[in-house]
């Protein structure tokens, strides 16, 4: 034979492997990617070169081998290599098959293939180069996962050259977005896949209007589109309105909006897909109840409106429409704000319910009933209190669901390409580096498990990410210690830990609480809400009261909060604080001047400025 023969590799002289051939079977890019060979005559360079038929035969089969991924050597009348072929296809894997009985010196190639593969029937398996071998043995490998492991792990370097795109992008939000236009910084090829499906109701965020203002807010929100597209285009990104779905290792398809598909293959994929809101799943919700991706396209005033639901979006909605001198009722299943300080969340309560906002407090809807349509027409809510033993029932124009959203992870064959995600939740699971447990897949922003779902962190994951995938940076992501706001009437800026989360992880003898009450100065002439700002921050006395817990509730508390997050970043001590300098008489003044512990139950009222 002159070649040896290894078990799960056919191997063949070195420098004949390396030759390349002129009518090899190429693997095929974008849609056509299952590609049978036309001819096995293999060039008559090498022919000409090999003296012995059967050295010339097995470089013909080493060379099959060799340029293809997944290679197949069949027979057309073969049952089981139709078999074969038919699970490759069903895995959307490209693969190249030679027809034995169709081919010029088949059956002596036949008999080399069965000579190094000690295989004595077709189909006869490759992949990435390794045996695989029959029909049985290559379904037994896919059971097990061994051909995807193959295809994910060897198939790197083998396949690079060959990939339509260094990176795609499936979803087009700000953290995609960023990620995109970051890797393309570093010259490499970049697709971006973004498509909105609408939501019940048949919004797509930007062809309706509601009064001036929401035209004013659409038109805006085309401005940001706009300019999204034109960066893109600047930085040579390609975007295209389509739906990703992975259909196989390194390989999606995108369907557009009028159900055209085309397949794109890439090195790495990101998928930042975010989240979309989530329904009550009662009789009546998808019907008749809007979310807050509806309410800016509304194209009537919403009216006496019944918000469920009790964090972010439910409260800021609510806010909004009673400052519009909207009649409002917020449902709230348990309490305000989960995550949040509690004590902050219930100044917030307080304060809507002060400025007209109703509470329905342990209630939850459990039927949506349209008694009259219009614009904006009647509906009934019929609501159970969450210990079952009360039922009422209430008249609005518009009931709004902010309950929540869930992440956009189940329809896009993350399953076939073998990425765990949590079942209950779809969230998907990461390293430290935006990794998924498939290496060449990374996630961003709302859909990752047990991260923040804020717009800013997923910008600052996906260009850190793109640094460190095509820049050789190393700063990974820091999600300890974000900065967020909630824009209720009265704004909350949080950093850190709330109060009952530090007391429970270093215990109560270990933190400091300093408090006080503080009156914006815009405030006082008319007299306005008096001692209802309110700021705290909560110290480690172990770490030399570090500042580990930022709160603040009052004007622009957002744009106070974000500027001590950076000093809390740095380590910022009370010590530190109390050495800053106030700028008077601005709100955040009041954190260059804390002295009041809750401890000592100290008066922390402001009688004036
Ligand atoms: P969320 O934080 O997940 O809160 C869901 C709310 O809905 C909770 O109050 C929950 O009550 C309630 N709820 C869930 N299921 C319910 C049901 N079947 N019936 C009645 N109430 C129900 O959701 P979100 O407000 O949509 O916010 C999602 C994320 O977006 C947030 O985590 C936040 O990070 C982000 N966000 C940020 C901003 C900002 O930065 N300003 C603004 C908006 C959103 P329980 O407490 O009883 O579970």
């Amino acid at each position: 034979m002159g070649s040896s023969v290894r078990k799960g590799r056919a191997v063949l002289p070195a420098e004949q492997a390396a030759r390349p051939s002129r009518e090899q079977p190429h693997r095929a890019a974008t849609e056509d990617y299952h590609h049978e060979a036309q001819n096995a005559n293999n060039g008559q360079a090498i022919t000409a070169c090999c003296k012995n038929k059967d050295k010339d035969l097995q470089f013909k089969i080493q060379a099959y081998i060799d340029k293809n991924t997944v290679m197949i050597f069949s027979n057309t009348a073969c049952s089981l290599s139709a078999k074969v072929k038919e699970l490759f296809k069903s895995m959307s894997i490209p693969y190249c098959s030679l027809e034995l009985d169709q081919t010029e010196d088949g059956q002596k190639l036949q008999d080399v293939l069965y000579e190094l593969t000690m295989e004595t029937s077709v189909p006869i398996v490759f992949v990435q180069q390794k045996q695989i071998g029959d029909y049985d043995k290559t379904l037994k490998a896919h059971k097990e996962g061994k051909i995807q492991k193959l295809l994910e792990t060897k198939g790197h370097d083998h396949m690079q050259d060959s990939y339509d795109y260094d990176l795609i992008v499936i979803g087009g939000g700000s953290g995609g977005l960023a990620a995109s236009k970051e890797a393309a910084k570093y010259g490499k090829k970049v697709m971006v896949l973004d498509y909105v499906t609408p939501t019940p109701q048949g919004t797509r965020w930007v062809k309706h209007s509601w009064e001036t203002m929401t035209e004013a807010v659409q038109n805006y929100i085309g401005s940001l589109n706009w300019g999204y597209r034109v960066s893109l285009r600047e930085k040579k990104v390609t975007y295209e309105n389509a739906f990703g779905e992975f259909v196989g290792p390194h390989t999606i398809k995108a369907t557009n909006n009028k159900g055209k598909e085309k397949f794109y293959t890439a090195e790495k994929f990101l998928i930042a897909t975010g989240e979309r809101p989530r329904y009550l799943g009662v009789p009546g919700d998808k019907e008749y109840c809007i979310t807050s991706d509806d309410l800016f396209s509304l194209p009537y005033c919403p009216g006496k409106t019944l918000v469920v639901g009790a964090s972010y979006v439910a409260l800021e909605c609510a806010g909004f429409l009673a400052g519009l001198g909207l009649d409002v009722t917020v449902m709230v299943r348990s309490i305000l704000l989960r995550g949040f300080d509690q004590e902050m969340a219930n100044k917030i309560g307080e304060h809507m319910e002060e400025h007209g906002v109703k509470f329905v407090k342990e209630f939850v809807p459990i039927k949506v009933e349209q008694i009259e349509e219009g614009t904006p027409g009647k509906l009934k809510v019929i609501a159970q209190s969450t210990d079952g033993r009360e039922i009422i029932e209430g008249e609005y124009n518009t009931v709004l669901v902010a309950v929540g959203r869930d992440a956009c992870t189940r329809t896009i064959g993350l399953d076939r390409v073998g990425v765990k995600i949590n079942e209950r939740s779809g969230k998907i699971p990461v390293s430290d580096e935006e990794q998924t447990n498939v290496p060449y897949i990374y996630a961003i922003g709302d859909v990752l498990e047990g991260k923040l779902e804020l717009t800013p962190v997923a910008i600052q994951a996906g260009r850190l990410l793109a640094q460190r995938l095509y820049a050789g940076a190393t700063l990974k992501c820091d999600y300890v210690n974000v900065p967020t706001t909630v824009f209720t009437p009265l704004e909350y800026g949080a950093c850190g830990f709330s109060e009952e989360t530090a007391l429970e992880k270093f215990g109560e003898e270990n933190i400091e609480v300093y408090h006080s009450y503080f009156w914006p100065l815009e405030w006082t002439v008319p007299s306005r809400d008096n001692n209802k700002c309110y700021a705290k921050i909560i110290c480690n006395i172990q770490d030399n009261e570090r500042v580990i817990g930022f709160h603040v509730l009052g004007p622009n508390a957002g744009e106070v909060t974000q500027g001590f997050s950076a000093a809390i970043k740095c380590g910022l001590t009370k010590a530190q604080l109390d050495n800053t300098i106030g700028i008077h008489p601005v709100c955040a003044e009041i954190f260059t001047t804390l002295s009041v512990t809750k401890r000592s139950g100290g008066n922390i009222l402001q009688s004036g400025c």
